[in-house]
């Protein structure tokens, strides 16, 4: 039986201009990645939709039961 946890998303990727954040505990706030140097800061004009929001919804099959 697995035990339900409290899974804290710690990175998300916008899905339209690819900017990758990681979330920094000390300054709880996001941060803009780096991967080998280079700054993953996508577009600055995007309205960034991140990845994270279907992983992380725990309640999907709300009365499906039948
Ligand atoms: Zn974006």
């Amino acid at each position: 039986m697995t035990e339900p946890k409290l899974r804290t998303p710690t990175r998300r990727t916008c899905e339209r201009c690819g900017r990758v954040e990681r979330w920094d505990a000390v300054q709880t706030t996001w941060r803009v990645a780096e991967d080998d140097g280079d700054r993953q800061v996508g577009s600055p004009y995007c309205i960034h939709e991140w990845d994270i929001n279907g992983t992380f919804a725990p309640f999907e099959d709300e009365g499906a039961e039948a």
